[in-house]
């Protein structure tokens, strides 16, 4: 089988691994690296666990988090010990990482860019090459080529913004709900840097608010991470399914499919893509060289992660309510019943469809953890 990949980041590189191990011809189009991808670089468990194991000498650039303090705008905080840790990467790293991977299991790494993709696999690039395939993959992102070869754009509503730039320096891991933004502001601590970033619903506010309320919040309470004169901004949108499905129903056809941001694979309450990326990336491989059709691989993403994202669009409202984020963070901060479900939630080990049920059965538990809370607050300061 000969397969064409359209883009090298976290979905195609994974694709293009996955492929080459199960035996196919795999040609991994991208000539944008080295590079840096806007993003906070932030791996989740259940991301982490999806990787291959590099070599001794190449080992995972990522570092190691094990708290993040979660804080609101009006001051209520909570500094979370995750219990395992998170990876924060930078993407310049993190995904040639992968795509050397990827060429490790056979995969041809092509440094040009797809102009154009035709109906019955055929493609063209910007190098002049015209070839015909058995499979297109678009990995190629939020603005995918291939998507807007097939099928329309993602839609603006299904868009997050997210927005900020890389600080020198050090700093904990932070997540802070703000006001009036159904989103939140981040600082990933990487190695050597911090990423700094805002997100929000595309539009709500417009960008250039969005960044002037992030320097305004990290002036305020992060002065030494403010961006200087000379340091430039990043932006770029994160695209989501929303609450109908349809976006997942549409993720293949004959002869080609979806990965990744082109296929509009992010956690639309977190932003959480790049574990997305890597699932889709895998799971089409494993569908096809199968001897499934890639309709069978947007079945079977519909069912390992597509209801879930579904329900994330539908919870998304409730979770940026007013208010919600502010009671969340204070009866986690009471109940150490609660506060394991937000560290499974942020660890991606707790998913939305069983969220409410898991809640219920904390009932009792959280009911007891606030009514002993005061004692358990009184010991913690006699013991500091
Ligand atoms: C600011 C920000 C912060 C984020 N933070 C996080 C986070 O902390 N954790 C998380 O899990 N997710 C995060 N995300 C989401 C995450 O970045 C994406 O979901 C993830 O990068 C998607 O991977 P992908 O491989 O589908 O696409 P991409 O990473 O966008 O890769 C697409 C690749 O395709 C290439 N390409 C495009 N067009 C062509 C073409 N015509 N021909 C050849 N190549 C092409 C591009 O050069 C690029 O290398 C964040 C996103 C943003 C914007």
């Amino acid at each position: 089988m000969n397969v064409c990949i359209v883009g090298a980041g976290p979905a195609g590189s994974m694709a293009a691994l996955e492929f080459a191990k199960g035996g196919a011809r795999v040609s991994l189009f991208d000539p944008s690296h080295p590079r840096e991808k806007p993003c906070g670089g932030g791996l989740t468990g259940k991301a982490l666990a999806l990787l291959p194991v590099g070599p001794d000498n190449d080992p995972l650039p990522a570092r190691r988090v094990q708290t993040c303090r979660f804080d609101t705008a009006r001051g209520l905080m909570i500094d979370l010990d995750l219990g395992e840790p998170v990876g924060i990467v930078a993407r310049s790293e993190f995904d040639a990482w992968l795509l050397r991977r990827a060429v490790d299991a056979g995969a041809r790494h092509v440094n040009d860019r797809i102009t154009k993709v035709e109906q019955g696999g055929r493609v063209k690039t910007l190098g002049g090459l015209a070839e015909t395939f058995d499979l297109v993959v678009g990995a190629d992102g939020a603005n995918s080529l291939v998507r807007r070869s097939f099928l329309s754009a993602t839609p603006k509503e299904r868009r997050w913004m997210a927005c900020g730039w890389y600080a020198r320096g050090d700093s904990d891991m932070v997540v802070r709900f703000l006001e009036g933004v159904d989103g939140y502001l981040w600082l990933f601590p990487r190695a050597g840097h911090v990423g700094v970033g805002i997100g929000a619903p595309l539009g709500h506010p417009p960008t250039r608010d969005l960044l002037a309320l992030l320097e305004r919040e990290v002036a305020r309470s992060f002065p030494a991470l403010a961006r200087d004169e000379d340091t430039p901004y990043y932006a770029h949108t994160i695209p989501s399914p929303g609450e109908d499905g349809s976006t997942l129903r549409e993720m293949a056809g004959e002869k080609w499919a979806l990965v990744g941001d082109a296929a509009a694979l992010a956690d639309p309450i977190t932003g959480e893509g790049i574990f997305y990326a890597l699932k889709s990336g895998r799971l089409l491989a494993e569908a096809v060289m199968g001897g499934g059709s890639p309709q069978h691989y947007a079945e079977r993403a519909m069912e390992e992660f597509g209801r879930d994202l579904m329900r994330a669009a539908r919870l998304y409202k409730r979770f940026f309510a007013p208010g919600f984020t502010d009671r969340m963070l204070d009866y986690a901060d009471r109940s150490p019943a609660l506060s394991r479900v937000l560290v499974d939630l942020v660890l991606g080990k707790q998913d939305y469809m069983s969220l409410k049920k898991r809640l219920v059965f904390t009932l009792p538990r959280f009911g007891w953890d606030l009514a002993t809370a005061p004692v358990r607050k009184a010991f913690a300061r006699i013991n500091a």
